[in-house]
């Protein structure tokens, strides 16, 4: 039998990697596409050599050509990281808005069932607390994170509507703050910062007073719960997240546990538009996909740190990771 073919968009990332080893796993025919802005081919060099696994550097804010059929599309490519987003704005938007709509289009022409990463960031700073699917969110447009979160939100509009007015099969996968191996040590995200800052004997940097919570989910756990999506016959938004929720604050602690450094915590401004608590509420991936995570924070957290700890040390170092010059038009 001939083997499915998918495209994951974004695929050199910290997500898209997981999902391409997974249907390498599965037995798929995996076609990569990245422009590696904030992507990193390392993630992915190990399938190089498969004979199901094919990469195009290409930017999806561009016409996709595939040739070939397809079955799937997994539309993962965007920066998903504060500081990301804030350097590269534009780059934001377009792929939200542009690289979702050429997705779709080449979904369309090739009769394929498109699967889009939207995010826990459409709900904004909530005021409904744990988030279901239902609440649509406190999100301020013109806001530093604006870029972001109204990208995501104008993504799963579009997605909605080529499933309403074309009958394209859609899914659509509201993801929550998720940590495992493979995240770029320096994209700001707190998990990496903590242990970057661990590591390198830095002081740990809390913005804020740490009051504000996140809801963490191993990335193992988060793969699966998407690969049931997929497959399921269900169209609209569905939460995909750990609730074991905890302050900023306390994870820092944990954090400092976890290492074994002495380092002291320091506080910093809270930047602004910062969400003040976000938790999953996960009833509807427990009904309909019956999914839950498996892995707790405790292990979870000792899987990541095995794998900062064994990165190069100049790595622990480098200020950035991106290839942002070459595409800051
Ligand atoms: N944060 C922090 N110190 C850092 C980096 C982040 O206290 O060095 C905080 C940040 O203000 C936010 C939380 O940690 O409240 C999670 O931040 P992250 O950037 O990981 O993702 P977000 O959930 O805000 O998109």
């Amino acid at each position: 039998m001939d083997k499915k073919r998918i495209l994951i968009t974004g695929a050199a990332g910290f997500l898209g990697s997981h999902l391409c080893d997974r249907f390498i796993a599965d037995e798929y025919h995996v076609i990569a596409m990245d422009n590696l802005i904030t992507g990193r081919l390392k993630n992915i060099e190990h399938l190089f050599p498969l004979e199901n696994f094919e990469f195009y550097n290409h930017d999806v804010s561009n016409f996709i050509h595939v040739p070939g059929k397809l079955d799937y599309i997994l539309h993962f490519a965007s920066p998903a990281s504060p500081i990301d987003y804030l350097k590269i704005p534009i780059q934001t938007l377009k792929v939200g808005s542009l690289g979702i709509h050429n997705c779709l289009g080449l979904a369309r022409a090739k009769k394929a069932r498109v699967l889009i990463a939207s995010t826990s960031e459409v709900y904004g700073d909530p005021e409904v607390h744990p988030q279901t699917e239902e609440y649509w969110g406190n999100v301020n447009p013109i806001g530093p994170r604006g870029v972001y979160d109204e990208a995501k939100r104008f993504q799963e509009a579009m997605t909605m509507a080529y499933h309403t007015y074309h009958g394209l099969e859609t899914r659509i996968v509201r993801i929550f703050n998720t940590y495992g191996p493979r995240m770029r040590l320096n994209d700001g995200r707190v998990l990496p910062a903590f242990i970057g800052q661990a590591l390198r004997g830095e002081d740990i940097t809390v913005f804020g007073d740490g009051s504000q919570t996140r809801s963490f989910c191993y990335v193992d756990d988060l793969i699966e719960g998407i690969v049931r999506l997929l497959h399921s016959d269900y169209e609209k938004p569905v939460n995909i997240g750990n609730p074991d929720e905890i302050s900023i604050q306390d994870f820092a602690e944990e954090i400092i546990k976890l290492t074994g450094t002495d380092q002291k915590v320091v506080y910093k401004d809270l930047p602004q538009n910062d969400p003040k608590q976000r938790q999953p509420n996960i009833d509807k991936a427990r009904s309909i996909l019956n999914w839950e995570p498996k892995i707790s924070r405790s292990d979870g957290l000792k899987l990541t740190y095995q794998y900062f700890k064994n990165l190069p040390e100049d790595e622990l170092y480098k200020k950035d990771h991106y290839n942002f010059e070459k595409f800051i038009k």
